[in-house]
Order: C-alpha cells, then sequence, then structure tokens
C-alpha cells in the first residue's frame, strides 16, 4: 500500500463515505498511481491484475464524472462502458460499481450471454451511466438497435490479456469502431505482451503506463513445478513424495496449503495413516492449538504444517524448504503469495502444486501473471496424462496465436525489434 491516503484524492464525498463505510484507507499502488491520471481525462495503460484493487482504480474516477457532471441520458445512452472476458468478472465488477457507487445517483447494467435479452433490453431503453458488458452478448444487443454506443465517454477494456486470449479480438475491434473517437479510454491488463501492446497501442491515445509489479519477482528464487493428478489420489500422492524426500534424504520442513479447513483436518489425519507426523493451522483451531502447531514446526518436531490460506497469513517461519498447493489456489494471485512463503532471505525453495480437473483454468492464469511456464512433473505413479496434454495443447494454440499476429506489426522507431516469448 502507498503512503497516501483517499482523502488526498480528489474524489466526491459521496465515494470517500462509501470507502470509509468498507474501511478502505490506503489506496492500493495502482489506485495511488491510475486514479489522479484518470481524473485529469487521460487514457491509461495499466498492467495489474486481479487482487491489486484495479477494479476501484476505475470504477471510482468514472463514478466521481458522474457524480459531478450529471445529465439526463438519452434513451438506449450508455456513458462509461467496461468490456470484460467474463460473466463472472462482469458480475464481480458491477457489484463493485454499485459498491463504490453506493450514494451515488447512476444506473448500472450489467450484460452477458447465457441470460434472458428481456431485462438487459428494457434497462438500457432508459439509457445507463455505466455499462459491464462482455462482448459478444453487446454485439447481440448492439445488432438488435437495443443500445447506442455513440456517446460513450470512456471504454474500459479490464482485463484485455483474457480477452484476446479467448479470441475476442475481432469483437473488440467490432465495438470500439462503433464508439466515438473523442473518449477515454482506459485498458488493463495482467500481462502487457506482444498482443496486447499492439492492440494497447491502436487503440489508446496518449496513454499515461502505470505497471503494478505482480509480487512474482519473489518467485525468481523458487523452482515450481505442477503436477497434475486426479482429485482422490492428492492424498496418496503427497505422502509418496514425503517418503520419497525422506529416503533421498533431501532436507524438508513443508507447508501444504488446504482449501478448507475440513479438507486441513482429513489430510492431516490420511498423513498419520501413512506414518507422517503433521499437524493443522485453521480458523477452527484455538490459537492455543495454532502456536503449539507452528512452535512444534519451527522447531522441525514435525515437518508438515497444513494450512488454510487464512491461517497462514502473517506467519513467518523460516526454512520452509517446500511450499505445496494441495489444493489449487483459486487466484492466480494467491498462488504468488503463497509460494513466496518458502525460498525467504535468498534461501533456494520449492513450490508443488497438484493441479487437478477444476483446476487448468487457475493454473493456466498463473503461468500468464507469472509469465512463464511451470515446469511439469511427471515422474509419479499419479500422474494424469490428460490434463497434462490438455494443458501443453493451450500453451501450443497461445504460442500459435502469437506466431500469427508477429508479421503484422510494424517497426515504426526504425530500431530493431524486440520479439518477445509467450512466456
Ligand atoms: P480487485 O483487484 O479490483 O479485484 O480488488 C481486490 C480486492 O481488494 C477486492 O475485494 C476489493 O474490495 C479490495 N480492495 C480494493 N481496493 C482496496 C483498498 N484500497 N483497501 C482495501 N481493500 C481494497
Amino acid at each position: 500500500m502507498s503512503e497516501i491516503t483517499f482523502h488526498d484524492l480528489p474524489l466526491a464525498e459521496p465515494l470517500h463515505r462509501a470507502l470509509g463505510e468498507h474501511d478502505y484507507q490506503t489506496p492500493s499502488p495502482i489506485q495511488a498511481q491510475a486514479i489522479p491520471v484518470i481524473l485529469e481525462g487521460r487514457d491509461l495503460l495499466g498492467s495489474a491484475q486481479t487482487g491489486t484493487g484495479k477494479t476501484a482504480a476505475f470504477a471510482l474516477p468514472i463514478l466521481h464524472r458522474i457524480h459531478t457532471q450529471p445529465r439526463e441520458l438519452e434513451s438506449k445512452e450508455v456513458r462509461a462502458l467496461v468490456l470484460v472476458p467474463t460473466r463472472e468478472l462482469a458480475v464481480q465488477v458491477d457489484r463493485s460499481f454499485e459498491k463504490y457507487g453506493a450514494y451515488i445517483d447512476f444506473r448500472a447494467l450489467v450484460v452477458y450471454g447465457g441470460v434472458g435479452f428481456e431485462t438487459q433490453v428494457k434497462t438500457l431503453k432508459k439509457g445507463v451511466d455505466v455499462l459491464v458488458a462482455t462482448p459478444g452478448r453487446l454485439l447481440d444487443l448492439h445488432g438488435q438497435g437495443c443500445v447506442d454506443l455513440s456517446n460513450v465517454k470512456v471504454l474500459v477494456l479490464d482485463e484485455a490479456d483474457r480477452m484476446l486470449d479467448m479470441g475476442f479480438l475481432p469483437d473488440m475491434r467490432r465495438i470500439i469502431s462503433l464508439l466515438p473517437k473523442e473518449r477515454q479510454t482506459l485498458f488493463l491488463s495482467a500481462t502487457l505482451g506482444h498482443s496486447v501492446q499492439s492492440l494497447a497501442k491502436s487503440i489508446l491515445n496518449d496513454p499515461v503506463t502505470v505497471s503494478v509489479n505482480p509480487p512474482s519477482s519473489t518467485a525468481e528464487k523458487i523452482e515450481q513445478q505442477v503436477l497434475f493428478v486426479r482429485s482422490n489420489d492428492k492424498a496418496e500422492l503427497l505422502a509418496h513424495l514425503l517418503k520419497q524426500m525422506e529416503e533421498e534424504d533431501e532436507a524438508q520442513l513443508m507447508l501444504v496449503f488446504s482449501r478448507t479447513k475440513h479438507g486441513a483436518e482429513r489430510l492431516v489425519k490420511k498423513l498419520h495413516k501413512a506414518g507422517i507426523k503433521a499437524d493443522a493451522i485453521h480458523g477452527d483451531r484455538t490459537q492455543g492449538a495454532r502456536e503449539k502447531a507452528l512452535d512444534k514446526f519451527r522447531a522441525g518436531e514435525i515437518k508438515v504444517l497444513v494450512a488454510t490460506d487464512v491461517a497462514a497469513r502473517g506467519i513467518d517461519v523460516k526454512g520452509i524448504t517446500h511450499v505445496v498447493n494441495y489444493d489449487f489456489p483459486n487466484q492466480p494471485e494467491s498462488y504468488v503469495h503463497r509460494i513466496g512463503r518458502t525460498a525467504r532471505a535468498g534461501e533456494e525453495g520449492e513450490a508443488i502444486t497438484f493441479c487437478s480437473d477444476e483446476d487448468m483454468n487457475v493454473l493456466w492464469d498463473v503461468e500468464k501473471m507469472i509469465r512463464q511456464p511451470i515446469n511439469i512433473i511427471k515422474d509419479h505413479p499419479y500422474h494424469c496424462t490428460d490434463l497434462e496434454d490438455l494443458h501443453l495443447g493451450r500453451r501450443e494454440a497461445l504460442k500459435k496465436i502469437v506466431k500469427q499476429e508477429r508479421p503484422r506489426r510494424r517497426n515504426r522507431g526504425g530500431g530493431p525489434v524486440r520479439v518477445r516469448k509467450a512466456f
């Protein structure tokens, strides 16, 4: 978090009130950097992923503008358009607007595919201040004459890299062609690879670039590995790895992440059955029990500590050699935070991630965020080839997209063209 407070930012009072209610005190780095720039009316190229506070970074100045420049909406008019890749993100962004704009008089609407048109069309008819939309559904609505985009003042492309990965480039281009040239454009992306930058260049006007470094730089000393495994085999796989390390006399102090408290308890029981000393820390255990478990772990009396994310927050144990994502983290950012528990203070560490069927999308997001493929370990009895093939297929597809887009790049500056790898 940055030094300044929200009160240093010239946002309208009702926004400060809403932020206060949610106990937001300090703007996150992306907010501190982007909000003043957006308030000035400049275009923005923001490199930030979910978890950095990027939604408020664009929602607050948009709401400020709506509040300070009130006017009647024309029928079907849209003042601010936020394009997002998925319905989940659409809903999340819409909720954020409602949350920060609780004391502001404005109309927002979220539209995405797979649900009926009726309510969406009805609200659009009255005009909206903020429209959060996935590209396909927006074009459908436009095709039916339900929305007029010719008066959009602010365009936000949120998770632009993901939209490109999902093949939305033609839809995005079509939508942009329907907008007025004179507008403010805010372009947010977790990664700034070649295709993302070339899209940004083509639609932004003298943008200010704001980049929030992903915490991934901490991960350089960490050897990262992913193991594809069926959910039911995960406990056996962990026991197998532990036994193997013991046989090879490999030093180990292992922090294992479990998604749930029950899962953590179950895993500890299974490890005990396999003859492995382990303990768990999670929200259902008393403070005393947690501290005892931590002390034993610090002293090396138990080599394996199973923790939920919440319980692991703030624990600082030196010498953790392995972090195991027994359950895949829900958010790519938690991956980076979790694995940062090892390789502290210049030491080296290993991060081992179990990836099952339901984790494939997050694994993909993680690789994009850390901008490198994670080493796949298949030398174990529970390796799941289907999942590995699926993942390798995705990596190949991305490489092809990048290759296809490359020849179109013009070297305007005349200097050498730097070719970035997909990862
Ligand atoms: P985002 O990156 O926009 O998805 O936001 C991540 C989470 O951080 C959301 O749950 C926000 O409600 C929360 N958040 C965003 N900005 C702040 C802030 N300045 N202070 C506290 N929480 C925040």
